[in-house]
C-alpha cells in the first residue's frame, strides 16, 4: 500500500474544491497547541492560527473536553426549543464584555449581518430614522466578511468586482480620520461600523485618539458604535477586546473566529438591551446559532478569557515579539505594525512578496500568510513558548538574509 503526499491531497483539492483560496503547499494532518503537522510527519510552527480562530492553541485540552461531552448529550436541537448549554453560555459571555445581551450566530459574516440588521431596526424604532433610509458608515480597506452585502461596502476590488448589484446603505470614509467620520454622518446615520485594528488590511493599527474620538462622535450624534472584534478580539491583541487597549466600550461588539475555539464557529453580537431588544421573535435567527455544541465550546472559551491569564500572555509575549521584529527594520523589513500576538510586517518590496517569503517561511518550518502585496502577518496561537517564536523570528532573519537584506 502506498500513502498519499502532499501532491495528491493538493491535486484532489485542485481539481474538486472551488478555487477561492491560493493556499500554501503544505498538506496539514495534525496540530498541537501552536505546531501542526503535515502528512508526511514534518512539523510546522502555526504564525496565522487560522486567522486567530485558533487562538488558544489546537486542541486545548479544555476545550476538546468540552466538545467531547457535549456530543455526548446533544448538538443541535434548533432555537424552536429551549437547551440547557445556550442560557450558561450567553450569561458567561455578556458578563465577559459587561454587556447584557448576546445574539448568537455562527460565522463572523452573520454577526456583521446580524448588527447591520439589528442598527437598522434599532434606527428606525428608536432613532426615529425615516423609513429605508437608514445609512452606516464604514472605513475604506475594512474587512468584515464576504456576504453581498458586505461586500458592498468594501474597497477591495478582489472582494467586490461582478458580485454586484451592490447593497446600498453604506458610506465609507478613511480609516483613522475622525473628521472624515463625522462629517459623513447624517440624520439617516444609524451606526458606525469599525475594526478596531485593520486586520485583512495589513494590521493597520489606528491613532491612539482615534477609537476614543469615534465613541465620543457616535455618543454625541445618537450613532451606534459598532465594533468588529472577529479578528481583533478574544485575547489576540492582549485584551479580552481590542477597545479595552483603547479605552472604549463600543455599543456592540461583533466577535467570532476564536469564540469557537478552533473546533466549532460560533459567533455573536454582544450589547445592550436598548440595543439588541429591538429584534422581536421571528425577525431574525439561524438554524444553527446557539447550538449546543457551539455552545458548550463557547462557553468553554469564555472561562478561559475569564481568567484573564491568556491576555496577559499574548501581551507579554506580544511585547518580546514586537521587539524582536523592530531589530529587523532595515534589514528587509520596512515597517512592524499590531499590538498583542499580532504583527504587520511590510517586508521591502524590492526583495520579495510576501508571498515568497511565506513559501520561505514555510520551507524553514514557519507557517504564516501574507496580506496585500509585500504584508506578512504573524499570528500565532496564544499558547506558543517563548523559545518557539524567537526560533520563528530566527527563521524569518535567515530568509530575509538568504534574499540578500
Ligand atoms: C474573519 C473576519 C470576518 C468574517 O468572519 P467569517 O467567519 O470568515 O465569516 C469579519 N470581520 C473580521 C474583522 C474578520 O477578521
Amino acid at each position: 500500500m502506498t500513502t498519499a503526499t502532499d501532491t495528491d491531497f493538493i491535486g484532489l483539492e485542485h481539481e474538486h474544491a472551488a478555487h477561492n483560496y491560493h493556499p500554501l503547499p503544505v498538506v496539514v494532518s495534525h496540530g498541537e497547541g501552536a505546531w501542526v503537522t503535515d502528512v508526511s510527519g514534518r512539523r510546522y510552527l502555526d504564525c496565522l492560527a487560522a486567522y486567530s480562530a485558533v487562538n488558544f492553541g489546537h486542541g486545548h485540552p479544555a476545550l476538546v473536553a468540552a466538545a467531547k461531552e457535549q456530543l455526548d448529550r446533544i448538538t443541535l436541537t434548533s432555537r424552536a426549543f429551549h437547551n440547557d448549554q445556550l442560557g450558561p453560555f450567553v450569561t458567561a459571555l455578556a458578563a465577559l464584555a459587561g454587556k447584557d445581551m448576546v445574539l448568537p450566530m455562527n460565522t463572523g459574516a452573520e454577526a456583521v449581518e446580524s448588527a447591520i440588521k439589528v442598527a437598522r431596526a434599532w434606527g428606525y424604532r428608536v432613532k426615529g430614522v425615516p423609513a429605508e433610509r437608514a445609512t452606516i458608515i464604514v472605513a475604506d480597506g475594512n474587512f468584515h466578511g464576504r456576504t453581498t452585502t458586505i461586500i458592498s461596502f468594501s474597497n477591495d476590488p478582489d472582494a467586490r468586482a461582478d458580485f454586484g448589484p451592490y447593497t446600498p446603505g453604506f458610506r465609507s470614509v478613511p480609516y483613522g480620520d475622525p473628521a472624515a467620520l463625522e462629517a459623513a454622518i447624517d440624520e439617516t446615520t444609524v451606526a458606525v461600523l469599525i475594526e478596531p485594528i485593520q486586520g485583512e488590511a495589513g494590521i493597520l493599527v489606528p491613532p491612539a485618539d482615534y477609537l476614543p474620538a469615534v465613541r465620543r462622535i457616535t455618543s454625541e450624534r445618537n450613532v451606534l458604535f459598532i465594533a468588529d472584534e472577529i479578528q481583533s478580539g478574544l485575547g489576540r491583541t492582549g485584551a479580552t477586546f481590542q477597545c479595552e487597549n483603547a479605552g472604549v466600550v463600543p455599543d456592540l461588539y461583533l466577535l467570532g473566529k476564536a469564540l469557537g475555539g478552533g473546533i466549532v464557529p460560533v459567533s455573536a453580537v454582544v450589547g445592550n438591551a436598548d440595543v439588541l431588544g429591538v429584534l422581536r421573535p421571528g425577525e431574525h435567527g439561524s438554524t444553527f446559532g446557539g447550538n449546543p455544541l457551539a455552545a458548550a465550546v463557547g462557553h468553554a472559551v469564555v472561562d478561559l478569557l475569564a481568567t484573564g491569564e491568556y491576555q496577559q500572555r499574548a501581551r507579554e509575549l506580544g511585547e518580546h515579539l514586537h521587539a524582536r521584529l523592530r531589530t529587523l527594520i532595515g534589514r528587509g523589513v520596512v515597517t512592524v505594525r499590531g499590538a498583542g500576538l499580532w504583527a504587520g510586517i511590510d517586508i521591502d518590496p524590492a526583495l520579495a512578496t510576501g508571498r515568497e517569503v511565506c513559501e520561505r517561511l514555510m520551507e524553514r518550518g514557519v507557517l504564516a500568510k501574507d496580506t496585500h502585496g509585500s504584508t506578512i502577518r504573524l499570528a500565532p496561537p496564544i499558547v506558543v513558548e517563548r523559545d518557539d517564536l524567537d526560533w520563528a523570528v530566527d527563521q524569518l532573519e535567515g530568509v530575509l538574509t538568504e534574499l540578500g537584506a
